[in-house]
């Protein structure tokens, strides 16, 4: 019985039983490299730069329109320095199709309102509008910095970083002290604290003067100093607030990783890193860092923008190759992280269905919610090319749905790259406390989700 029980029975493994000391040691490895692009890049525009640096060292060049390209060239584009394409031509043509990582350098934040500054009772404060989903209660009384950019009427775009390093100063949203909370704990935490109550407490010291709003003045020389800027300014700004947490190991074993943004940078550094480590592949390897994900793919540098179809049209057009053949024999994974299961809420999980940290990269066929709506589906046969892929390359994996039926669910990139005619599927990296100002992944995941899409990267 015991036989045939093996035989017949499916039994997932932790991937710690899985792997050698070895592979631990790679896996140690990478987890240092991903640590320190997730502490460096808080913002969509800060991993592009990154990643763009991190490439040209690898020999990879801006591509050029018209370019003339032959297999192993690398290239980059770069949308309005907040999406980034990469890509390393193939020995095949591409109408034979290319091999898509898709992953979003975007992250739940806090963006400045247009025009933020308030002084209210003496205390200067900007006003926010939060990007993404958020569980608000999650953002106040833990410190936030400040990333983004000023678009000066000159024409001049100042970057800024405030907070980021130890010696600077921090931001935060201040909360009801429990004395004074009856009223307030009475609420239901969807209604605790409210989206116009976001509001960063930015100073406290007047202005050496008499008059109105002495602490909004002074602030606004503080930034005219740092800055060159006015309140005026604000308006054709892109500033926002993110947690000023350093990344850090969590667990007395050091298994796990601690962070802001790991949804989905951690899919990003993975796709990011594969592709630079991708050698003479026989399809062309593209690696897209998307923006906008957070608000369904939207604008001008999501993944409904025709910015992809152009750079693919493009890479085409050089080999001779109309865009939609290319299209129907590409395959897309989409790489984003999906809900660990939490043994502190197993009341929103299907314990047989769910994704479990350090069970590997997780796949999720669909996605969507409330009889899978929103989603697009991965067919039998995708997945079972998955299965033949991974098990030939020994990368750990599971299933990954996100939380029980009717529960609530999600979507991702997948179905924008599905509507293009592509072959799409989801997999990525299971989270713990996703899209709170802290999340936590495993290192194993981490690094079976590098090397899940660097196999597919490579496979024939
Ligand atoms: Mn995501």
């Amino acid at each position: 019985m015991d036989e045939l029980r093996s035989k017949l029975f499916y039994e997932q493994k932790n991937g710690y039983d899985l792997i050698d000391t070895a592979e631990r040691i790679d896996a140690e490895n990478y987890c240092r490299a991903y640590m320190r692009f997730l502490n460096e890049c808080r913002i969509e525009r800060e991993a592009v730069d990154f990643a763009i640096e991190l490439a040209k060292e690898q020999g990879f060049v801006e591509y050029r329109p018209g370019m003339a390209l032959k297999a192993g060239d690398k290239v980059y584009q770069s949308n309005r320095g907040k999406a980034l394409t990469l890509a390393v031509i193939g020995k095949k043509p591409l109408s034979e199709g290319a091999v898509i990582a898709g992953a979003h350098v975007d992250s739940p934040r806090l963006d400045l309102k247009q025009s933020p500054l308030s002084e209210s009772e003496e205390l200067a404060f900007f006003k926010t509008h939060y990007y993404g989903g958020i569980k608000k209660y999650q953002w106040v009384t833990i410190p936030l910095e400040l990333h983004g950019v000023v678009a000066l009427r000159s024409g001049e775009t100042v970057k800024v970083t405030l907070g980021r390093d130890a010696d600077e100063p921090k931001f935060v949203i201040t909360d009801l002290l429990p004395h004074l909370g009856q009223d307030q704990m009475r609420k239901t935490m969807a209604e605790g604290i409210t989206g116009e109550g976001l509001r960063l407490l930015i100073g406290s010291a007047p202005y050496a003067d008499e008059g109105k709003d002495r602490v909004k003045l002074a602030i606004l020389s503080l930034l005219n100093d740092l800055y060159g800027m006015t309140e005026e300014d604000f308006l054709s700004a892109e500033l926002c607030a993110v947690p000023a947490f350093d990344v850090c190991e969590i667990g007395l074993d050091r298994s796990m990783i601690g962070g802001y943004g790991q949804d989905d940078r951690v899919c990003a550094f993975a796709e990011l890193q594969a592709i630079l480590d991708v050698e003479a592949p026989e399809r062309t390897c593209v690696c897209l860092l998307c923006d906008k994900e957070q608000i369904g793919s939207e604008g001008v540098t999501g993944m409904q923008s025709a910015a992809f179809d152009t750079f693919m049209k493009d890479l085409c057009e050089s080999q001779n190759v109309p865009l939609r053949r290319c299209y129907e024999k590409s395959f897309c994974v989409s790489a984003d992280v999906t809900a660990a299961y939490d043994p502190l809420y197993p009341e929103a999980f299907e314990k047989g269905n769910s994704s479990r940290l350090n069970y590997g990269i997780g796949l999720s066929k669909y996605t969507g919610s409330r009889g899978k709506s929103g989603t697009s589906d991965a067919s039998a046969e995708l997945v079972a090319y998955l299965r033949r892929v991974f098990a030939e390359k020994k990368v750990v994996w599971q299933m990954a749905e996100l939380g029980k039926v009717d529960q609530g669910g999600g979507g991702t990139i997948a179905k924008f790259m599905a509507k293009r005619n592509i072959d799409t599927i989801d997999a990525g990296v299971p989270v713990l406390s996703m899209h709170a100002p802290f999340e936590v992944t495993a290192k194993l995941d981490c690094y079976m989700t590098y090397k899940g899409v660097l196999a597919v990267y490579e496979d024939k």
